[in-house]
């Protein structure tokens, strides 16, 4: 007996089937309708049900990005279970080039949401009744808020033991023990019994080629590991990843021009210059170091700073980060998934 098929937004994908859905979720003021996409594949044999969403945050455009390379991957083809790829979910900010909705609230804040709430109460509303309740589990792809970077790196709380071994399965560099922000889809999804990882990696409104590939690629494994898919063409990974327990940002001592010497993935020791911030006619400078050892997980990229503004998130680890950052480039060079007009 065939697998029975996907019902989503009053479609019913077949089995062996790929579809984009287009989910309402409102009209706009000058009559435009508004329309959430998920492309659904629905495999051919019995199996999990996984999401993938990207721009909660209309600006993390790094997560559109890894949407489409994974709805390229070939092992979609011949898949178990299904797949829900929502590569917008704030269509509002991504037009906008905006973290934000339309009235400012911060969708990523309102979850699980309302049909009778605020725009993005409805639309929270939306994710969670046509996609998280249909599903086992999620990935959901962010990257840093505006002006600042991130080292590609999975969140994750603490829940069991098969979310956790999924988060390794990834094979990001560096595993952060989040906790849970209330009103985040994280939290609401948990409730609801849907655990997800959460992405972070690369800048808003850019993309970059590490956190493209980190993130295609550490979708596909998780779905080998889920069994949803073989392990043929499957980029391996040497290197295990750290897992940090803590982080803490390091704040600009005055305003002013803020002249960065340490990149994200970089290993620091107490003491070592991250930073100088100085006064425009260069007469002041304030050197900002490391209080302690770690590896740098996101930096500020804008060099107009005012005084209090997060520099450097560094997380602590005793393991030495430049060696496996080193091995993560190798793993990247050995890639076969990706094809050299993949570089951007
Ligand atoms: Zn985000």
């Amino acid at each position: 007996m065939p697998r029975p098929g996907f019902e989503i937004g009053g479609t019913v994908v077949a089995a062996g089937e790929r579809r984009t859905v287009e989910l309402p979720v409102s009209v706009l003021s000058d009559h435009t309708p508004v329309t959430m996409s998920v492309q659904v594949i629905h495999g051919k044999r019995p199996g999990p049900v996984l999401f993938v969403s990207a721009a909660v945050h209309g600006d993390e455009v790094i997560g559109v990005e890894i949407a489409r390379r994974l709805l390229r991957a070939p092992q979609l083809d011949r898949m178990a279970g299904t797949l829900l790829v929502v590569p917008i979910v704030n269509t509002f900010g991504f037009l906008n080039n905006s973290r934000y909705m339309p009235d400012r609230r911060d969708l990523n804040r309102v979850f699980p949401g309302s049909p009778t709430g605020s725009l993005a109460g409805r639309l929270a509303h939306l994710f969670m009744t046509e996609i998280v309740a249909r599903a086992d589990f999620g990935i959901d792809l962010h990257s840093a808020a505006i002006h600042r970077t991130n080292m590609p790196q999975i969140r994750v709380s603490a829940s069991n033991d098969e979310t956790l071994e999924r988060a390794e399965a990834f094979g990001a560099p560096v595993i952060v023990r989040a906790k849970l922000r209330e009103g985040s889809l994280r939290a609401a999804a948990r409730a609801h019994g849907c655990d997800i990882l959460l992405y972070e990696a690369g800048e808003a409104l850019r993309f970059d080629e590490m956190s493209a590939r980190v993130g295609s690629s550490g979708i596909l494994r998780v779905m080998h590991h889920m069994g949803m898919i073989g392990a043929k063409g499957l980029p391996k990974r040497r290197a295990a990843p750290i897992q940090a327990a803590s982080s803490s940002w390091t704040r600009a001592p005055a305003g002013g021009l803020l002249r960065c010497f340490k990149e994200v993935g970089e290993g620091v020791d107490p003491g070592t210059l991250l930073a100088i911030v100085s006064d425009p006619f260069g007469e002041t400078e304030h050197e900002i170091a490391a209080t302690a050892s770690g590896i740098i997980l996101g930096r500020a990229m804008m060099p107009v700073i005012n005084e209090g503004d997060a520099c450097y998130h560094i997380a602590a680890t005793p393991i030495d980060p430049l060696k496996r950052m080193e091995r993560l480039a190798a793993d990247l060079e050995a890639d076969p998934m990706f094809d050299e007009d993949e570089i951007l």
